[in-house]
């Protein structure tokens, strides 16, 4: 999903004091999900317990979230009991995810049960919900997560289905009983249940690899067959070019909703992929989903396996440190959009486009004249929820696109200096790759990526990174492209990855003539502090009412930048800022312009090697 430094490693050595009223033996769990069409959950726990006083913690810091997301607002109706007896409980003063209590004398298990009440269209929609373990489960504070067992059930909703990576151990009629495993385990291994599902094998020999829909109606989970055959492919080209597995099966989790929530949350043996009910059939939305495959499979190497120490936190309580997120979102960035294409999902065509815009959009941040690339990492509890407005001069989470083009950087370096025979490749088997493995997490430091990096090809790497994630850069790093045989050129041709984009947040985005992102009912969700617009006057909040003395649509907006070509006359806007109205006239004459890749034939065409399918394995 969407974020160390060498002192991080000390989260490891943290001592884990172990909650004095725990007895280490097996949670159970039992989550009634008959009201999952309602955003509501049903939470029945039995902890083993001494008497004594106890604090019982509800997850807080999310893997994968990198941030303190845990939705502890969202638990309700929390009840202690022992034997029948109520036992009274109190937040803490300060750390709002733990709960006190005392253990009277001769009490060996605690009862306890919410009611989880995700926010509508986060998690469920009428016929499919996501079964996220760590919203539905607290614990004996202070006990590392490996240290403690879980033993899961699941009522289904009637007639409803269920797929996971978690082994079950009886199925009776829609009473699943899982496999007792780690909380770590459990909470990596999330569900999808739906009144509409669909399973298809992705790997016909060896380790199962399987995709399972959920999807609001049954037409959604039709695919095509090269759509089918693309990620089969992608299942093979993630072998190929990582040389091992750290998983013993792997399930993609989509579900298909346009009321569901989106989602894209990785985890060792499978990846929750939330996208809309036409993502299989609309263009646009296929492609989005496409690369969202890659990204999130990639994790399970790039993330899951191999993870910054400051990341690989004992439990659900440290803090995690975000620094090295430009390695695990940035370079699974960049393999979520090569992989794709390796595998067929994408042309090479959409995979320029896609690193146009990164290029492009990466290039116009205004905020980088101010703030360091790792800065947007290490600051990932402010960067990942930032709002929307003022986001070119803040810079938002750049880690990922930014941290994309310097992997593309280092790739074409490798390739360029070593005449063809070495690439990232080499990196990834030696950093992600090695033997097979179950589920194992193998955390590092800026120190091993750039040794990793010497070994492939010595290079004065520590060098190379430091001045495109540490220092400030009023430049974004596009020397993967450049020196990759390509330029970054601007037409009147809308962008293919802008066009994604904007379906997706319903938007229009004229960031490069402009330097406007809008709603598509004209009210303005950003400016760049460089660009005519702001120039003239424009900010976010405000609301274009009027182009050029005409109504507002975004046709008319496209008709008026384009025809400033053959115009000396400014593009006129009326604004609505509160209560007033303000004309704003708009100094800009270069017509459209979006994000290109153009050949430059006075190179090698480097960045094409890039993205050629690997030898299968
Ligand atoms: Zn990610």
């Amino acid at each position: 999903m969407k974020p160390i430094r060498n002192c991080a490693v000390a989260i490891l050595l943290f001592l884990v004091t172990s909650s004095a009223a725990f007895a280490q033996t097996a949670i159970t769990l039992h989550v009634d999900a008959t009201d999952a069409a309602r955003n509501v959950l049903h939470s029945r726990l039995t902890v083993p317990v001494k008497p004594g006083p106890l604090t019982l913690f509800y997850p807080k810091w999310i893997p994968g979230e990198h941030t303190p997301t845990g939705t502890i607002d969202d638990v309700v109706g929390l009840k202690l009991s022992a034997g029948g007896k109520t036992i009274p409980w109190r937040r803490d003063d300060v750390e709002m995810f733990s709960f006190h209590c005392d253990i009277p004398p001769g009490t060996t298990t605690l009862d306890i049960t919410f009611d989880d009440v995700s926010q509508p269209e986060t998690t469920a929609s009428a016929k499919l919900a996501r079964i996220k373990w760590n919203r539905l489960l607290v614990y004996p504070e202070g006990v590392a997560s490996d240290a403690i067992n879980v033993k899961a059930s699941l009522k289904l909703p009637p007639g409803w289905k269920f797929a996971s990576a978690l082994p079950i151990t009886t199925d009776n009629r829609g009473e699943l009983q899982f496999k007792e495993v780690s909380l770590t385990q459990l909470v990596d291994s999330p569900a999808i249940i739906g009144a509409h599902f669909r399973s298809l094998p992705l790997s016909t020999t060896g380790m199962k690899h399987e995709l399972d829909l959920m999807a609001d109606t049954t037409q959604a989970l039709e695919l095509k067959s090269e759509t089918l055959t693309g990620l089969r492919n992608l299942v093979q080209q993630a072998y190929a070019l990582f040389g091992a597995r750290h998983y013993n099966s792997y399930t993609f989790l989509v579900t298909l909703s346009d009321h569901g929530g989106s989602e894209g949350l990785e985890h060792h043996e499978s990846s929750e992929d939330g996208v809309g009910e036409k993502a299989f059939s609309e263009e646009l939305e296929l492609l989005d989903f496409a690369e969202l495959m890659g990204h999130e499979y990639t994790h399970s190497w790039n993330g899951k396996y191999r993870r910054p120490a400051g990341l690989a936190t004992p439990d659900f309580e440290q803090p995690m440190h975000g620094d090295l997120l430009w390695v695990y979102e940035g370079l699974t960035q960049y393999l979520g959009k090569v992989l794709p294409t390796r595998s067929g999902l994408w042309t090479a065509e959409v995979f320029r486009e896609a690193m146009a815009a990164v290029a492009a959009e990466m290039e116009h941040q205004s905020g980088r004249e101010w703030r360091p690339l790792v800065d947007t990492a290490v600051a990932v509890q402010l960067t990942y929820s930032s709002p929307r407005a003022w986001l070119n001069y803040r810079r938002r989470v750049d880690y990922y696109d930014e941290g994309s083009l310097i992997w593309l950087d280092a790739d074409v370096l490798i390739r360029t200096r070593s005449n063809g025979k070495l690439s990232l490749d080499d990196f990834c088997r030696r950093f992600h790759g090695g033997q097979n493995t179950a589920p194992v997490v193998k955390p590092y430091t800026f120190d091993d990526v750039v040794n990793t990096l010497n070994e492939v090809m010595p290079y004065d790497w520590r060098s190379f990174l430091n001045a495109r994630v540490n220092a400030i850069n009023p430049h974004a790093p596009v020397g993967g492209i450049t020196n990759g045989g390509w330029r970054v050129v601007y037409t009147d041709k809308p962008n293919t990855e802008i066009r994604i984009a904007d379906h997706g947040r319903k938007s229009v985005d004229v960031s490069y003539s402009l330097g406007l992102l809008l709603k598509e009912d004209g009210t303005v969700l950003d400016v760049n502090p460089n660009l005519p617009a702001f120039k003239a006057g424009v900010a976010p909040g405000m609301k274009i009412l009027t182009v050029n003395g005409r109504t507002w649509s975004t046709d008319v907006l496209h008709e008026a930048i384009a025809s400033s070509k053959n115009s000396t006359a400014p593009i006129e806007l009326v604004v609505e800022n509160g209560s007033f109205n303000e004309t704003y006239r708009v100094n800009y004459h270069d017509g459209e312009r979006y994000p290109h890749l153009e050949r430059d034939n006075t190179k090698p065409d480097v960045l094409s090697d890039v993205i050629k399918s690997r030898a299968q394995q």
